[in-house]
């Protein structure tokens, strides 16, 4: 077995060996601009690029043409939030979305409420879920769109999209949900779901990092974006720049993957998860769950430790790797907005780990994770005992 154990597939994961070697040769051989439409080298890299497209629009119900590619997930979601504003200015300025959202989401809406633009922020219950007549209830005829994430980074809670989108489908309103965590874990069809616009990254599926999409609906209704990046009228003038082809090709693969295994991969994923939590309420008292007992990702393990900060409890297990609430992306302190956001008992905010298995987790890392934790909890609290 190798250390540290990795259990932190919500942040990241590894690439996928299959889909290394299906992008090599798109940096050496077969390096034309795809968009160089007078000689082989770009017939060559147009036709991979359009063959990963199929594959993306494949896996979630849509059309090859729907898909623009972006370097992520962070930008799928500005462009998808941030244009349709844009676009949408002269019919409203209204914008519904939730607390518990990606900061790309959230930091996107901050922008747009400094331009004039008002931002209703849902609330959830305590497992991270929106209420879909809350959705209902907060549209207004200013409304141009509404934007919640089907599965949760931190808490792994899964939201009724289909029910939210369903409501937005009847009000007239557009939907954008954010299916980063969600895809190849658990179905993501537009037409189930009624999403308008739909993100997307690699990384978070065993493909390489600075390349995702974004999903804009072409037909009933036809969505158009302000760009937010202009030059050259790439993917139909919405993403202006040449394309990462290797990143393209990788990114195709990899939903190839996950979609022939999304079954055996997420039943195993869930096995496992279990397992874990199984075992650490057995062994510890004060454990607590964050997010949605059943309706969450298959993958995600988000457990508060009562009395335990979660930094010394990550310092003293530096042979694990996982992420704490209160370490957030930039590395400070403060509470996760996420379990903010469910409004817990201060001590909970300050005492959770997030488990994040994946593709390449053992039954053997599953066991050294628990063996870990547990004893690590047992002596601080034993230490925080003695010490008080
Ligand atoms: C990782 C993640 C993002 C950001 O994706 P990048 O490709 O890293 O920009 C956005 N939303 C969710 C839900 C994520 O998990």
């Amino acid at each position: 077995m190798k250390t540290p154990v990795y259990m932190d597939n919500h942040a990241t994961t590894p690439v996928d060996p299959e889909v290394v070697q299906a992008m090599l040769p798109y940096f050496t051989e077969q390096f034309g601009n795809p968009a160089s439409r007078q000689h082989r080298f770009g017939w060559v890299t147009e036709e991979a690029v359009e063959q990963s497209r199929t594959s993306v629009a494949d896996i979630i119900g849509a059309d090859p043409a729907e898909i623009v590619f972006t370097s992520g997930a962070t930008e799928s979601n500005n462009l998808a939030i941030k244009g349709l504003a844009g676009f949408l200015k002269p019919k409203g300025n209204h914008i519904v979305t939730v607390g518990t959202e990606h900061k790309s989401v959230l930091d996107s809406c901050k922008r747009l409420e400094q331009n004039g633009y008002v931002i209703e922020y849902l609330p959830t219950d305590e497992f991270g879920v929106v209420d879909p007549e809350a959705v209902k209830r907060s549209i207004k005829p200013s409304t141009i769109l509404v934007s919640v994430m089907i599965a949760n980074n931190e808490i792994g809670t899964i939201q009724d999209i289909a029910a939210i989108g369903g409501m937005c489908r009847e009000h007239g309103v557009l939907l954008h949900t954010d299916v980063s965590q969600a895809i190849g874990k658990i179905p993501v069809h537009v037409g189930v779901l009624h999403a308008d616009l739909m993100s997307f990254t690699a990384h978070k599926i065993y493909g390489p990092k600075g390349i995702g999409a974004l999903y804009v609906r072409r037909s009933s209704p036809r969505i158009r974006l302000l760009p937010q990046m202009d030059g050259g009228g790439h993917e139909g003038g919405m993403r202006s720049g040449t394309l990462n082809v290797p990143g393209i090709v990788g990114f195709g693969k990899a939903l190839e993957i996950a979609r022939s295994r999304m079954a055996s991969e997420s039943a195993r994923l869930a096995a496992q998860r279990d397992r874990m939590w199984n075992a650490f309420s057995a062994r510890l008292d004060e454990v607590f769950l964050n997010g949605h007992p059943v309706r969450r990702l298959p993958n995600n393990l988000n457990v508060s430790f009562g009395h335990v900060d979660d930094s010394a409890l990550m310092m003293n297990m530096k042979d694990i790797a996982v992420s704490t609430g209160s370490a957030c992306s930039t590395g400070n302190p403060e509470p996760s907005h996420v379990l903010r956001a469910l409004r817990l008992p201060a001590d909970r905010l300050h005492s959770s780990l997030r488990f994040g298995l994946g593709r390449f987790t053992t039954d053997e890392d599953v066991e050294f994770t628990i063996e870990r934790v547990v004893e690590s909890v047992k002596r601080l609290r034993e230490y925080s005992a003695v010490t008080h």
